[in-house]
């Protein structure tokens, strides 16, 4: 018999790289997504699989489209990535952010609980979670300390998850997931944007971008390897929190650094603070600006994970390094903006 997999958020970036994993192993997959006029399914037809899932509409924030779901099919696992998950927009509309990344995962528990047989349940936790670091190197065991209203509702979710598992002894897991990109990534979050954008000034359709803060650093690893964790998470026989990261962290700037190196043409740093510029070496022509408006009101500085309790119990490890994440990155960029 087929497995079956409920991934919720299955336009966004794990959704497409975790159904990928999961169709190789031969699961049946269903994909929820809320409703959308712009529904292209670009991350799904860059792995041509946007015929092998089984579409539905599930808004997290409607607990009767929940219900339904879960009622049509009969599910083994469910992985939660829908969210609200971009940081910076979270101080903007910090309602629905905590709608639909904080109280969306309860209305499906709550579905989940009322069920007679109960699938395995995967939750997106975040390292944002994390925020004003009071441990280096974080792990299952640091203490949280939540610096965005998406991070909070992440910790709301996170918990949630650990409570249900706990009170109803349901099967729930979490990864708490450090920074994962890909060539998928979002273009709003900062790694996505810098190759992109390079890309776009090579190919002469941008003539600069500007970005915020670049001495905040991230633990940054491959999302292709993040999925294959989250799956294993929820093989085991004992359900828990699991940290996913690569155990080593870089800021902007040295992302911006890696990047470069893949260009057609020379740059230079050029300033320091709100001045720093990167320009191109032949014409001084200016590249890269900051930009206030892309500070947040309250900053995530610095995020170390340590992957011990995955590397044990999962005999998990992420494969792709810095390095190569970026390289891998950029090229795609650079194909897609090639004239
Ligand atoms: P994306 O932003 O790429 O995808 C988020 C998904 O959630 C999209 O499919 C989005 O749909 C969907 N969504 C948003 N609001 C709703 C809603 N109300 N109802 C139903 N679906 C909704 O995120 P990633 O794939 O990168 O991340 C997956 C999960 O992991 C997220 O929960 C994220 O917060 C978490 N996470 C990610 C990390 C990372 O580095 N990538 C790190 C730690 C945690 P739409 O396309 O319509 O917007
Ligand atoms: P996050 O860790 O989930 O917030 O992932 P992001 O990729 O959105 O941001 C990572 C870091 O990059 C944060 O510290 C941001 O403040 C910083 N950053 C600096 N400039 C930018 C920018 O223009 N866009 C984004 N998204 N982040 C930026």
């Amino acid at each position: 018999m087929k497995k079956t997999a409920l991934i919720t958020g299955i336009s966004g970036q794990d959704g497409a790289y975790l159904a990928n994993f999961l169709l190789k192993k031969n699961y049946r997959v269903i994909g929820t997504d809320r409703r959308s006029a712009r529904d292209d399914k670009w991350r799904l037809k860059y792995f041509n699989i946007e015929n092998k899932i089984i579409f539905e509409d599930m808004d997290l924030n409607e607990i009767t489209q929940i219900q339904r779901i879960f009622s049509s099919y009969r599910i083994d696992e469910v992985y939660n990535f829908a969210a609200q998950s971009f940081v910076k927009s979270s101080f903007s509309n910090p309602l629905t952010t905590a709608d639909t990344t904080a109280i969306g995962c309860l209305r499906i528990l709550e579905v989940i609980r009322n069920l007679k047989k109960r699938p395995k349940f995967y939750q997106a936790s975040s390292s944002e979670m994390f925020g004003e670091v009071l441990e280096i190197p974080q792990t299952e065991k640091t203490a949280f300390n939540p610096q965005s209203p998406y991070a909070i509702s992440k910790l709301f979710s996170h918990f949630i998850t650990k409570n249900y598992r706990e009170a109803y002894n349901i099967y729930t897991s979490s990864g708490i997931c450090f920074n994962h990109e890909s060539p998928l990534r979002g273009e709003e979050f900062v790694t996505r944007k810098i190759t992109s954008c390079l890309s776009k000034i090579q190919s002469g359709e941008i003539s600069h971008f500007e970005l915020g803060n670049i001495n905040a650093k991230r633990d940054w690893g491959f999302a292709g390897d993040y999925v294959e964790g989250m799956w294993k998470a929820l093989q085991v026989k004992k359900p828990d929190d699991f940290v996913f990261s690569t155990g080593r962290n870089h800021s902007i700037k040295n992302f911006i650094d890696e990047a470069r190196k893949y260009l057609n043409f020379e740059t230079k740093w050029h300033g320091s603070g709100l001045s720093t510029q990167l320009r191109r070496k032949n014409n001084n022509q200016i590249i890269l600006k900051i930009n206030k408006k892309f500070f947040r009101p309250t900053e995530v500085n610095l995020l170390i994970g340590k992957n011990s309790k995955a590397k044990k119990v999962l005999k998990w490890s992420p494969k792709t390094n810095f390095k190569e994440l970026v390289k891998m990155m950029m090229l795609e960029d650079l194909k897609k903006h090639s004239r």
